[in-house]
Parts: structure tokens; sequence; C-alpha cells
């Protein structure tokens, strides 16, 4: 046996995952003074932003919101360059927030995190990597993030396809060759949408295979120029504490006004002005009602249905790509540019697969019901096993030995999606049951969260405690709390999302994100923290 195999590391704290929340935890860690190692499975930072580099990659979030606000410095020195950037951007911000705050060197690579087990007699993680790293830690923070793990191809067969293959998440550095290609894009989400509207003019022909048509709202996109930026900077001091306040951590939040007490006019003019935004303002900005009344959500169902069908030539096409089904809102709502266009050009082909079938892939292509489909190149936009995926694919064994995968196979649980009972200093980001599992511009609660989730850490030590865990009534207590808010909305609602954990066979249906606001889960966590970390055990 070598050395490191039987003397593990002694670290402080393991942080995996270096994207938006990894980079800033391991700031926050090493400020405080802990000796920290972060591990990142991909070879680069950013996360997300690291693995998503597929054509069109794009934030749905203003770069002025899609940020770190923990630093002055940072927010007067960098300079975006759109109003929704792309990966390439996002990318490049985050590779400048590695460096600018001396992280790199604190990161290993190319290196996954396999297990972690804790120890009761010493009250901490042994922790393992792919690269047989062992390490003895008091804390492990779970950077890991909501939409990390692919779902693999769905189809019989689609390891037989001698084509190129993909799936959007894992697309290679040095890209696909697509021109003049016959291409299958299989989803139409969000991923699906970015995909589809950029590579319409470059491919030979492209068949798109659709399940559901999502409700979308128009981009707008500028260039951002000096005095753009100058107004942005202008904002940020009064912005920095407001995100925190809002219902989705954006600087818009809903009108306060019932949306049934004002008349047609006036509701007319509010939607009308969050669509012209061209942001999620429309979705997130205007009225609330639009969560929680089935009425309010199918006027706005038809607001978007019309203007889908203007920009549709065909008609039957246009019959595919207008959304039934559903309501507005009740699954992510992506931000387009130019996708029903494309539908508009000879080369794109629309299959609706609830008329005609996916039945299987084969070496040359796909075949449906009606046909045969040859393709140079099948891509995947099937989407992630969300919110829990990243933490069960990993051996996480907590007091009783079970691992995290085992405990959430008859229920998933969290308390406020930061730690689990039994995971003793086991913490966690973009978590289920917390806001940023879903309704969150993303940045602002992981902001909050590294910054609970670091002063968690700093409590322990200032105590001279060796863990912290959340009591089972704690956690009891939040998943009431949590089903409470989720069953009086319509997402709660809505079977087939990944909202619900309806993408993933055999996963729990249950909304996986707490949907009582960004505002007033900050507030909440805020007050266990005053509390002295009330229903929290110090051991
Ligand atoms: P997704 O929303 O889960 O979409 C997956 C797509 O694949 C859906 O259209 C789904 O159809 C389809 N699909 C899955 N299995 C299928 C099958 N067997 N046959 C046919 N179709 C199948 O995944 P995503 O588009 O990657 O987006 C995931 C999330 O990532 C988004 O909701 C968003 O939060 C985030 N995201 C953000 C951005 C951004 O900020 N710009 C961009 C991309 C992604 P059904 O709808 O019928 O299940």
């Amino acid at each position: 046996m070598s050395e490191m195999q039987t003397a593990p590391q002694q670290v402080d704290a393991v942080v995996v995952g270096a994207g938006f929340a990894g980079l800033y935890q391991l700031h926050r860690l090493l400020k405080q003074g802990l000796n920290v190692r972060s591990f990142e499975a991909g070879n680069g930072v950013g996360g997300t932003w690291y693995w998503n580099r597929y054509p069109g990659a794009r934030v749905d979030s203003q770069s002025h919101l899609y940020q770190y606000w923990f630093s002055d410095e940072l927010l007067a020195e960098w300079n975006w360059g759109e109003r929704f950037p792309a990966q390439p951007e996002t990318e490049r911000y985050l590779n400048h927030v590695c460096d600018r705050f001396g992280l790199r060197e604190h990161i290993t690579f190319g290196t996954r995190v396999t297990s972690a087990d804790f120890d009761n007699a010493s009250e901490r993680w042994l922790v393992t990597t792919d690269k047989g790293e062992r390490l003895s830690a008091q804390f492990l923070v779970m950077n890991t993030g909501g939409l990390s793990v692919p779902l693999p191809p769905p189809f019989k067969g689609h390891e037989t396809f001698k084509g190129v293959t993909c799936h959007t998440s894992h697309w290679p550095s040095e890209g696909i060759d697509l021109d003049g290609k016959r291409v299958a894009v299989v989803g139409t989400g969000a991923t699906g949408i970015q995909v589809i509207q950029t590579i319409a003019d470059r491919v030979g022909e492209m068949t798109v295979f659709q399940r559901t048509a999502n409700y979308t709202i128009p981009m707008r996109n500028p260039k951002l120029t000096d005095a753009d930026r100058a107004t942005m900077r202008a904002g940020y001091p009064a912005m920095k504490g407001h995100v925190q306040k809002t219902f989705a951590g954006f600087d818009f939040d809903f009108d306060p006004r019932p949306f049934a007490e004002l008349p047609a006019e006036e509701r007319q003019r509010v939607m009308e002005e969050g669509w012209a935004d061209g942001s999620l303002k429309f979705w997130m900005g205007t009225f609330g009602d639009v969560f929680f009344d089935a009425g309010v959500a199918e006027i706005f169902s038809d607001f978007v249905r019309d203007r889908i069908r203007a920009r549709i030539n065909d008609p039957k096409v246009a019959d595919k790509l207008v959304p039934k089904g559903h309501s507005f809102g009740t699954r992510r709502v992506p931000l387009e540019t130019g996708y029903y266009e494309a539908f508009n050009r000879s080369n794109v082909h629309l299959v609706d697969v609830n008329e005609d079938a996916i039945l299987h892939v084969d070496a040359t292509g796909i075949q449906t019901a009606s046909g045969h489909h040859d393709f140079d190149v099948i891509i995947y936009a099937t989407g992630f096993d969300a919110g829990t995926g990243a933490l069960t694919s990993i051996d996480v064994r907590g007091r009783a030995g079970v691992t995290i995968r085992d405990a959430w196979a008859s229920g998933i649980r969290t308390t406020m999606g930061l730690q689990v009972h039994g995971y003793p200093n086991l913490f966690m980001t973009m978590g289920p049951y917390s806001p940023a599992a879903a309704f969150c511009n993303v940045p602002t609660c992981l902001d909050q969260q590294v910054d609970w989730i670091s002063d968690a850490i700093a409590h322990v030590r200032a105590k001279g405690a060796r863990a912290l865990e959340p009591m089972a009534e704690t956690e009891a207590k939040w998943l009431e709390h949590n089903d409470e808010v989720a069953k009086i909305t319509l997402v709660a609602q809505t079977n087939h999302s990944w909202y619900t954990g309806a993408n993933v066979a055999g996963k729990e249906r249950r909304l996986l994100a707490y949907a009582g606001g960004v505002g007033p889960y900050r507030e909440l966590c805020d007050d266990v923290r005053a509390r002295g970390f009330a229903g929290f055990a110090l051991t």
C-alpha cells in the first residue's frame, strides 16, 4: 500500500466543483483561514459554463445580474460585452475571477470526487477521488450544480450510431463540424432552442424532434456600450441588496396589484411592458398570480401563443410549435432569438414525436413510426438529472453509513437545500428545496447560499465544535413548509417537467425547488443564522 492510501491528507475543507458557486465558496473559505482543497471534474473552471459549450449557449439572465457581488473592485473592472452573455464570455469572466482572487492553485482539475464517508469517531469526512487521492476533511461542500448530470440518450440502439453524436452539455471544445451536414436535434427545452436557432443556417438539413413545445420570450440582447456599463455600475450599490429581496433574484419583481382587480387595459400594459423588456421579466416581473391562478396563467399563455403563431409561415408547423397541454410559466420559459424563423427555412424540419414516435436509433440515423431519417450528427438536448443528480452520483455516506442516493430513494429531503440530517458538516448549493434549484437568477442564490454556508462553518470553528447538522425535526418542518408553499403553485401541479423530477424515470415527483421566493427564503436563512443556527445540532 502506498503512503497516500494509508494516510489521507488532512484539510479543513474539501470544495467540490469550480463553477459559479465553487469559486466563491473557495474564496470565502480561504479568506476565513481554512486549509482548503477544491476538486473539479472539468479541465478548467466554469462548471455549467465550462461544459455547456454547444453552439448558441447563452445566459438567460442579464449580465448585470449574472455575476458576483462580493467584490466592488471586480464589479468596477469587468466589462460585460452583451446584455445576455454567451458561454465564452461567461467562461472568460469565471477564469478572470479565478485568477484575480488567486484560486487556481487550490483547485485540482480533471479530478472527480467519487466517495465521501463520514467517520463517526473523528466526525470528519474521508474523501476519495478518481485519481486515488484520499483526504480527511472537517467540512465537505458540494458546489456540484443543479443541472450538471446529463441524462443518457433515451433511445434503444443509440450506441450503434456511426455518425457523430453528443449531449449538449458535453460539447467538445474543438467543436463539431455541422456545416452542410444532416443533423438531428432531440429536445426543445432552453438548450435545444438555443442550438436550433444558432445552427439552422449552417447545417445542410436539420430535423428537430419535439415532444413538448415550450412557451418562450424573445430575447433583447444589444451589445453594451461604455455608457450602458456606466449606467449599470451606477445601479450596483442599490441593486446588490435589492436582488436578495425579490421573488426570483432579479432586479425586477412582481407588480403588487392583484391581477383580478385591474382593468384589462392596465393588465395588458404591464404584460406588454414585460414582454418588451426581452428578458424573463415577462414571467418573473409582471404578475405573481401567474404562478398560482390558472385563469391568469391561461391569459399569459394566449398572449404568448398568439405571438409565436404570428412568426411561423406554415400553419401546420405553427400548430406543432404553439404550446398546449400546459400553461405559461409552469415549465422553465426559455428566451429565444429567431427560433421560430428557423422553422420557416426549407432545410429545417419538425417531427412531433407524439404523432411520429422515435422507435430506435441505428447505425445511420433515427427510425420513427413513419420511416427512417438518415443523419450525420445526432444532438441530444435532452436535459439533466436536476437538483439531485450530482449528489446521488457520488457515494456520500453519512452517520449511518447510508449513501445519499439510497437515503433519497425513499424521499428526497434537505434542510433549506443546504444540509441533510444525518450528514454532518456536509453543505450544498443549488440543493433540492431551495429557490436556487429552479426559481432564481442563479448567482443571486449562490451568493446567499455560499455566504450562509461560510458563516455556518465559521460558527462551528468559533464554538470549537466539530460538526453542525440539522436536527431531524428541523428537516421535517422545512419539508412541510416547502410542500405547503409548493401545493398552491401551478408549477407543482404540472407533471412532465424537470421541476418536478418527471424527466427522470423512477424519480420522486415533487417540486424540486422552494417556491416561496428568494427574499422570504433569505430571511428564513438569516433568521436561523441570527439565532445561532437554531434547529441545528453542534457536536
Ligand atoms: P430540458 O429543459 O429538460 O429539456 C429537455 C428536452 O428534451 C425537452 O424538450 C424534452 O421533452 C426532450 N426529451 C427528453 N427526453 C426525450 C425523449 N425520450 N424523446 C423526445 N424528447 C425528449 O433540458 P435543457 O433544455 O438542457 O434545459 C435544462 C435547464 O437548463 C433549463 O430549464 C434551464 O434552467 C437551464 N438552461 C439555461 C439556459 C440559459 O440560461 N440560457 C440554457 C440552457 C439550459 P419534454 O419537454 O417533453 O420532456
